[in-house]
């Protein structure tokens, strides 16, 4: 396992828990929006730690910590994330994982392994739009089989949707609502304009409060909760992300 950056531990980034979340290096997407471009490199990149020094910092930190975060990057691209997972979970540490979903059989292969405390998969679009969101070619029935692999494996879940003004529509995320009909919840979260991938959308500001709210009910026929992340409240998901380093940090 390859780790570009390492987050201290917080109550922002695993519902009801206090965790720590590796940020592994490797995406097999490119997506417009994407504020991780220092983690996108190979998974080969020798550019970070292994997983034995972020296991030796979680030991050293274990009485301060209920969990750890696998985040990215794509953690299911590498190869030793069940090794990694078991060695989080005999330390006695709840696990969540975070996902782009294009892996579906090695998300079912983790989901039924009792490795999983609970699993956040990105929806990027509806599927007919995922080409113009994520720059790579991409199989979108990967997608739809990973979405019920989520909802079916029992554990507490997360669709999230990063919105972006100019590239999402309230329509869309009506439309994902459908696609994920019956899941625990729905999460639509502020992207982080300081410096996406693609250069044009850098200083574009938020997408509008109104608009999201103005879906809920909608939405919420379909999911079980819906919430809407801004980065400026105490507690939502890209907090973590707009304070990750470029760099690994030392450990
Ligand atoms: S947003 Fe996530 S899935 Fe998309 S390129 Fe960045 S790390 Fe990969």
């Amino acid at each position: 396992m390859l780790i570009g950056s390492i987050e201290r531990a917080s109550e922002h980034d695993f519902p009801g828990k206090r965790a720590v979340v590796l940020y592994v290096r490797g995406c097999n997407l490119r997506c417009s929006y994407c504020g991780y471009a220092g983690l996108l490199g190979s998974c080969d990149d020798r550019n970070g730690h292994g997983w034995a020094q972020a296991e030796d910092y979680l030991l050293k930190r274990l009485e301060r910590l209920d969990g750890v975060v696998f985040s990215g990057g794509e953690p299911t691209l590498q190869e030793d994330l069940r090794h990694a997972l078991e060695r989080v979970k005999s330390m006695g540490l709840s696990t969540k994982l975070d996902t782009n979903g294009t892996q579906p059989e090695i998300l079912r292969d983790l989901l039924t392994g009792d490795l999983v405390d609970y699993v956040a998969m990105d929806v990027k679009a509806p599927l007919e739009n995922y080409a113009n969101l994520v720059g790579r070619r991409i199989d979108v029935e990967l997608i739809r089989t990973s979405i019920w692999v989520v909802k079916q494996s029992g554990i507490p879940h997360e669709f999230r949707t990063t919105v972006v003004p100019g590239l999402h529509t309230t329509r869309e995320l009506k439309a994902i609502s459908e696609l994920i009909h019956g899941a625990d919840r729905y999460v639509v979260q502020d992207f982080v304009s300081t410096n996406p991938l693609r250069e044009e959308l850098k200083g574009r500001p938020a997408f509008p409060n109104k608009p999201l709210e103005d879906i809920r009910a909608y939405v919420e026929r379909r999911v079980r909760s819906y919430e809407i992340r801004h980065v400026d409240e105490a507690r939502p998901m890209p907090v973590a992300r707009r304070r990750m380093r470029s760099k690994p940090v030392a450990i």
